[in-house]
C-alpha cells in the first residue's frame, strides 16, 4: 500500500496546508472556544473520568461538535456507538437527536458502563441512551435485529474496526453514516514500524476507500474521523 497519497502528483505536495505546532494549538483552541464549549455536564464527565483513573481517551470537544454536527446534518434518529467509556461522546451524540431518538452504546468493561450510566442520568438522557454490556463482537450480531441505525460511531478496540465496518455494511440502511475515530492513530498511521492497531486502521481505511457501497473520506479534526456514507447501488447500472 502506498502511504503517500500524492505520490502520483508530486507537485501537489507543496499544496498541503500545514501549521507549526503552536499555531495548530491556537487554531484548535480558537475553534473550541467559539464552537465547542462544554457545558457543566460534559466538563463534569471529563473531570470524573480523570478522578476515577479511567483512561482519558474520550474525544475532544471540537471532535464532539463534529459528531453532533454530522448527526444533525443527516437528521439521525437512531445512533449506534461502539466504545462508551464514561459516556462523553455518547452525550454529544444523544444531544443531537430528536425527542424520540435513541443511542445504543456498546461497552465491554462493566466498570466503564457503570460510570457511564451515572453520567447519562446526570445529563438527563437515561431514557434516550441504552448501554449494552459485553464485547461488541458478541453483541453486534444481536443488534442486527433492532430497528435500523442511521449512524454508527466506532471508537473501541482498533483490531476490531474492520469487523465493525463489515457489520455496518451488512446491517445499516442506505444513507447511513459510519464514523470511526482515531483514523490518524496519533500520527502513527503513516509510521514505518506499524503496530497491530495501525495495521487494523489501515485495513479499515483501505476497505472504506475501495468499497463501492461507500462514499468515504477522512475528516481531519483531532485524531481524525474516517467517515463513510452507505450508497449501495449508486453509480452502478
Ligand atoms: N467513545 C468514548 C471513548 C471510548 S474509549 C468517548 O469518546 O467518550 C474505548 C472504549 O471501548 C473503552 O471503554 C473500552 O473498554 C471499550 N472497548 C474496547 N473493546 C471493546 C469491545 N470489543 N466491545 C465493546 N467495547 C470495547
Ligand atoms: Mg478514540
Amino acid at each position: 500500500m502506498t502511504l503517500s497519497p500524492s505520490s502520483n502528483h508530486p507537485d501537489l505536495l507543496d499544496r498541503i496546508q500545514t501549521f507549526d505546532a503552536e499555531t495548530q494549538r491556537g487554531l484548535t483552541a480558537f475553534t473550541r472556544e467559539l464552537f465547542a464549549q462544554e457545558d457543566e455536564v460534559l466538563a463534569h464527565v471529563r473531570r470524573r473520568t480523570r478522578e476515577l483513573g479511567m483512561p482519558e481517551i474520550q474525544i475532544r470537544p471540537e471532535e464532539g461538535k463534529i459528531l453532533y454536527f454530522l448527526a444533525r446534518m443527516i437528521g439521525a434518529r437512531h445512533i449506534l456507538e461502539v466504545g462508551t467509556l464514561a459516556g462523553y461522546s455518547t452525550i454529544w451524540l444523544a444531544r443531537a437527536l430528536p425527542d424520540d431518538g435513541s443511542v445504543v452504546t456498546l461497552e465491554v468493561e462493566p466498570a466503564h458502563a457503570r460510570v457511564a450510566r451515572e453520567h447519562f442520568a446526570l445529563a438527563g438522557l437515561n431514557g434516550r441512551v441504552e448501554i449494552v454490556e459485553g464485547s461488541a463482537h458478541e453483541t453486534l450480531p444481536v443488534l442486527a435485529r433492532r430497528e435500523p441505525f442511521d449512524m454508527m460511531f466506532i471508537d473501541a478496540d482498533k483490531a476490531g474496526y474492520p469487523a465493525y465496518l463489515a457489520w455496518a455494511l451488512e446491517n445499516l440502511p442506505n444513507g447511513a453514516l459510519i464514523v470511526a475515530h482515531n483514523a490518524f492513530r496519533g500520527g502513527d498511521l503513516i509510521s514505518n514500524t506499524p503496530d497491530e492497531a495501525v495495521l487494523a486502521t489501515r485495513e479499515l481505511l483501505n476497505a472504506m476507500a475501495r468499497d463501492e457501497r461507500l462514499l468515504s473520506t477522512i475528516i481531519p479534526v483531532g485524531d481524525g474521523f474516517a467517515v463513510g456514507m452507505i450508497q449501495r447501488g449508486v453509480g452502478t447500472p
